[in-house]
This record gives structure tokens, sequence and C-alpha cells, in this order.
């Protein structure tokens, strides 16, 4: 004998109350980032393979070892979405979006899968709220995306924020630090960690991340790739920062900051709670000029970020959340009257009431009771009398004309 099934290891169940506060998020998000022209966009949950192999990047720990794969029947490698940008710049490029004003600015409220090991804010299935904007490279995109996300969490309470930000530069001058940083690495091998050691090939960046006691002082000198910044490079960061100065952004520059991405280039941020245990990440981005190109599109700049919906409601308070108003709620006295009752309700939704009726055969006396829960303003009573209407607030009863009922529940009786 088995058990009951549960949801999978990483995973979760929203409603009630969880359901309505998510909501909240999700128009707030809506309100703030539609009033600064993002659009909504939907992709599939799943995509090929390649297009995160080949944009998120092959050396990266999402494509080495977190994504869920599978064939779709036909030989084809699938893969659900780890990550939101490289579908939307996929979309991007299929839709000739080029051919709209630039750039083209996206929004999406969606869940991303990860094989990871779940803990206190770490899922397997998680949600993100994410902003793309494609086809400009001007540095008041990276300023105007960093702002809007500063501003959400803001509008949403989330509690001690910190923002990062640093600048990876182009790609060539990424290059050659990358070859500089191996360098520093492989003279420095014995005070790494294994892991390190293991990737400093693959992705040498990644030992600023390690929490490992001796990587840790070797990175405390290694070069820094903000001081090996082409001047234009330098000058457009330069600009994004002083843009985010006239907002009133409060950041710190961090030389360190690599994101788990491959296709960053140039600005690249981070913002971050202190309110959260180890997983402290509550969302980031940054901008991606070779994505595109990547995946086979023409050469495109773009922008972004995604922040964690499960984290950002962790370090909030909790939203203040109303139970669904109940205009009116429909009883009937005896089975033959129900049809009367189910018709009333349809017809109240029609006019734009919220209503419902006995779903569950009880008594009228359990229903009035169930009424009562519902948090019910008016109750319709379908008796042997004729149809009595209960205003909830009052207690008042009277015989009404069943036709009339909805006339009464638009006026206070
Ligand atoms: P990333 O796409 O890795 O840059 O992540 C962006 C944000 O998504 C992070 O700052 C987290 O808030 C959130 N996030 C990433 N992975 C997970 C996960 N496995 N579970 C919950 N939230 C996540």
């Amino acid at each position: 004998m088995s058990g009951a099934i549960q949801a999978p290891r990483g995973t979760y169940d929203v409603f009630g109350d969880q359901a309505r506060a998510r909501v909240a998020v999700e128009q707030q998000a809506r309100q703030l980032l539609e009033a600064a022209g993002y659009e909504r966009i939907e992709t599939p949950a799943f995509e090929a393979t390649d297009l995160f192999a080949r944009g998120v990047g092959a050396a990266t720990d999402i494509v080495q070892k977190e994504m869920f794969s599978f064939d779709d029947g036909g030989g084809r490698s699938m893969t659900l979405r780890p990550e939101g940008t490289a579908p939307v710049c996929r979309s991007y490029v299929e839709h000739g979006m080029h051919k709209r004003p630039q750039p083209v600015k996206h929004w999406y409220f969606s869940s991303f899968f990860r094989h990871e090991a779940p803990q206190a804010g770490r899922y397997r299935q998680f949600w993100q709220i994410g902003a793309e904007a494609i086809g400009s490279d001007d540095p008041a995109v990276d300023a105007e995306s960093i702002l809007l996300l500063a501003e959400l969490l803001e509008s949403l309470g989330v509690r001690e924020v910190r923002l990062r930000i640093g600048s990876l530069g182009a790609p060539a001058t990424r290059a050659e630090y990358r070859a500089k940083l191996q360098d520093y690495l492989r003279a420095h091998e014995g005070g790494l960690s294994e892991e390190v050691r293991s990737r400093i090939e693959l992705n040498p960046l990644r030992a600023f991340d390690s929490s490992h006691p001796g990587t840790r002082t070797v990175m405390e000198k290694a070069p820094r790739l903000l001081d090996s910044l082409a001047a234009e490079d330098r000058a457009h960061f330069d600009e994004v920062l002083g843009m985010l100065q006239a907002a009133g952004v409060t950041y710190e520059i961090d030389t360190t900051l690599v994101r788990g991405l491959d296709y960053y280039t140039r600005t690249v941020f981070e913002f971050s709670s202190d309110a959260l245990g180890a997983q402290s990440g509550v969302g980031g981005g940054g901008r991606y000029d070779g994505l595109i190109e990547q995946i086979g599109g023409a050469p495109t700049p773009g922008m972004g970020w995604a922040a964690g919906v499960e984290r950002i409601m962790l370090a909030a308070p909790p939203m203040p959340v109303a139970a669904p108003a109940l205009d009116l709620y429909v009883a009937y006295a005896k089975p033959e009257l129900r049809g009367q009752a189910f018709k009333l309700t349809a017809d109240a939704r029609k006019s734009g009431h919220s209503a419902q009726v006995e779903l569950a055969g009880r008594s009228l006396k359990g229903q009035l009771k169930a009424a009562g829960r519902a948090g019910a303003r008016y109750v319709a009573i379908f008796g042997d009398e004729g149809t009595a209407l209960k205003d909830m607030e009052s207690g008042e009863q009277r015989l009404v004309d069943p036709a009339a009922v909805l006339h009464h529940i638009g006026h206070p009786l």
C-alpha cells in the first residue's frame, strides 16, 4: 500500500490568503511596469534545450546541472524554462520585433524550473517577475530598468534591501580579463578549493562567488574586471550610475559581482535583502548585448532583470488581503426550488453581482450559516411562503417578488 500522493520535492501549492497575496504582488508589478510602457509577455513553459544551452551558456550551473530536460517524443530535447530572458529574446527574433520602435519592452510573471536542492527560499518550481527591454544600448535603459525594480521592491515593502552594481564590459574585454584571471588563479592554485580549481578553464569568474576561506583570501587580491574596462564601457557605466544618482537610488559598486548566467555584458546588478537568510538574492539582472546574436538573431542589445516572487514575499510584510466580497447567497428550502435558486444566482452574476448558490445540499439552517461564513451581504431564500430577502447587516428580512431581488440588492432595503 502506498500513501497519498504529495506535491514533488521543491514545489508547493498556492491557495487561500497566499494566492490572494500573490495576486496583489502581481497587480503591483503590472501597474508599475505598464506605467513605464512594458507590455505583458507569455512564453511557453518549455523550449528547445538548445535555446538555454546557447543563450544561458553551456558552462553555467543552470545548463550543467539544473535543467529539467526531456525528449519531446520525436528525438528533440526540450527543457522546462529555467529562466525568462532567453525565451523573451527568442520571441523577439521569431516575431521580427526589431521592426517595432526600439527598445521593445516586455514584462512577465511566470514560473521557472531548476533542479536545485530545495531549501528555504529555493524551490524547483519558483516564480519570477521579470522585465526585458530589447533593442537599445542607451545607458538610460539600464538606469530605468534598475530604477523600476528598486521602485517595485520599495512599493511592496521589501525590507533591508541592498543594491550592488557592477560592469562586465564588452565581450572582448571580458575575454582578455578572463585570461588574466585564469593566469592569476593558476599561479595561486594551492589556496583554492577543489571546485574552483576544477573550473578555472570553464568558468573562472565564479571563483569570486566561493565561500571557501582559502579561495576568498586568494580572491581578495585577484585582478578586478572593473579596472580593465574599455573607455567606452567605463563611460557607459558612469552614465548609468549618474542617472541612478539623479533618481535618488542608493547603490554600492561591487567589483566582484558575478551573475550565474553567462550572457551578461556591461551593467550587472543584484538586489538582496538582509532580512533573508542564506538565499538573500531578491532579484537581479543586467545588460545582455550578445545574447540575441548567440541564439541566431541579428546583433541586438538588451537589458533586463528577474526578481523571485517567493523571496519578495519572504522579505516583505504580509500583503493585506481582503476576502472576496459576496453580494448575494441564494438559499432554498426544498429541492423543488433549486432550479429557481440556480437561475437567480446566474442572473445576479450576469448583472455584475457576486453570487453563490447552495452547492452541498445543506438544510436551510445550514445554508444560512454558510451564507454568514461566506460574508454574504444579502441572502435570498426560496421557501414555501415565497421568496424572502434577508439583509445580513441589519438582520431585516421580508418577502419580495423574486423578479425584483436584483433590484433590491442594488439598493438598501
Ligand atoms: P537568476 O535568474 O538566477 O538571476 O535569479 C533571479 C532571482 O530569482 C533570484 O534573485 C531569486 O530571487 C530568484 N530565484 C532564482 N532561483 C530560485 C529558486 N530556485 N527558488 C526560488 N527563487 C529563485
